[in-house]
């Protein structure tokens, strides 16, 4: 038995509130429920984060979290929806199968994410734009 609590799901081992399953993606509610409504969609097969993932699976699994959105929007009608994928431990990753939360959201609903800008010189940003052009594959 996989010790991975997402491949367990995905296997039927433990129980989850499932809202839509297809050849890529299983989308069920997340135990923690930020707010009404709040999804986890995860990959089928056990992938580590998004670098694991192969293009067809990105995309199957990218359809799937559009899908489950609009149904978000129609069932729960939040002011907002907040698309949340963490890659790592340091990016807030804590079980490491590839997932995707969808956040419905609400003004002054908690929720908090810090973004610590650092407004860098128009030089610095067309460095590190080159880095990642040169880094793209084919
Ligand atoms: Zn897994």
């Amino acid at each position: 038995m996989s010790e991975c609590v997402f491949c367990r799901i995905v296997a039927r081992q433990i129980p989850a509130s499932v809202v839509h399953e297809d050849e890529h993606a299983l989308a069920f509610m997340d135990l923690g429920q930020v707010n009404p409504g709040h999804v986890l969609v995860a990959a089928k097969a056990h992938v580590e984060n998004l670098f694991g993932l192969e293009a067809a699976q990105a995309a199957g699994i990218a359809g799937a979290t559009l899908r489950v959105a609009r149904a978000i929007r129609s069932a729960f009608a939040p002011q907002g929806l907040s698309v949340y994928q963490a890659n790592g431990k340091a990016a807030g990753q804590t079980v490491f199968h590839y997932h995707v939360h969808l956040v419905p959201r609400y003004e002054a609903d908690g929720m908090a994410l810090t973004w610590p800008v650092k407004n860098p010189p128009r030089e610095k940003l067309e460095d590190y734009a080159a880095r990642l052009r040169s880094a793209l594959p084919g």
